[in-house]
């Protein structure tokens, strides 16, 4: 629990991605934080709407983020609900699992789909809630845009390159963001290593790596990643900064 929830009464944060994995475990604990939270997926409306019925103050909005118009409606739809947005955190995104060495496999159609949700989706939703994210900043709490790349778009790793790719580019777009934004909007990015989600329930060779090598000796929980988001949330003066989040196996 926070202990400025008080002070965040009435502020609101919308979290991409936040009927599963990372994106619930950010949207329940800036809830518990105080804010009112808009859960958002692609397809699991059933799950947001029941989210959102056992979450004070919350909504839950259905938008798919490979299609521009959803993506600019959904901060619409956020502001038509709210009145008014503090938080927004671009966490939905798509992985591709394909071996580094097979160039074939990573088709121009792999590239533009990572792209267009990792990348451009979250360009998207920072350029259309960028005036009311400016309206609702004060010194005391200036607004804040989190978003969720990836260890692999730090080191030379990661389930494929477009992915890598792809989440070093979020990382670079978080660095120019927070230097244009500010003093209004504090941007930065969470970078996780293995997280224990739906996406990578499969990743046998990545949970052996993580048990084996990592200083922690495993991959984090959802709400690890959540506790970070919330430390971020409630800085008044970080921006621009990259957290690696991966237990340490980047030292090794
Ligand atoms: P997840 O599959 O549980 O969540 C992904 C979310 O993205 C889902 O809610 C899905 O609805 C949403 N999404 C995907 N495509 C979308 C689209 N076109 N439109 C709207 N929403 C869409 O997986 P997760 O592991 O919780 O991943 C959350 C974020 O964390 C992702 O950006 C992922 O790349 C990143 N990440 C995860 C890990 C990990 O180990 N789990 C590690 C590093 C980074």
């Amino acid at each position: 629990m926070n202990s400025n929830i008080e002070d965040n009464q009435g502020r609101v944060a919308l979290i991409t991605g936040s009927t599963s994995g990372i994106g619930k475990a950010i949207a329940l604990r800036l809830s518990d934080d105080g804010f009112a939270v808009v859960f958002h997926s692609r397809l699991s409306v059933e799950k947001g709407e029941k989210l959102a019925k056992a979450t004070p103050n919350a909504t839950y909005i259905q938008a798919d983020l490979s299609d521009q118009a959803q993506a600019k409606h959904l901060i619409t739809d956020v502001l038509e609900r709210h009145g008014r947005l503090d938080v927004l955190v671009n966490n939905a995104g798509i992985n591709a699992m394909i071996p580094h060495g097979s160039l074939q496999d990573a088709t121009p159609e792999i590239w533009r789909d990572l792209y267009e949700v990792n990348v451009i989706a979250p360009w998207t939703l920072i350029a259309e809630s960028e005036n009311a994210l400016r309206a609702s900043s004060t010194k005391e709490h200036p607004s804040c845009v989190i978003n969720i790349s990836s260890h692999a778009g730090v080191r030379p790793k990661g389930a494929s390159i477009p992915y890598a790719a792809s989440k070093a580019a979020l990382n670079h777009v978080t660095k120019l963001l927070a230097l244009n934004l500010s003093p209004d909007i504090r941007v930065n990015a969470i970078a996780p290593g293995l997280v224990d989600t739906p996406m990578t329930k499969n990743w046998v060779e990545a949970q052996r790596l993580w048990g084996e090598k990592s200083p922690m000796k495993r991959g984090a929980a959802p709400s690890e990643i959540a506790h970070i988001a919330s430390m971020l949330v409630s800085s008044t003066y970080l921006t621009g900064e990259i957290i690696l989040s991966d237990g340490g196996l980047n030292l090794t």
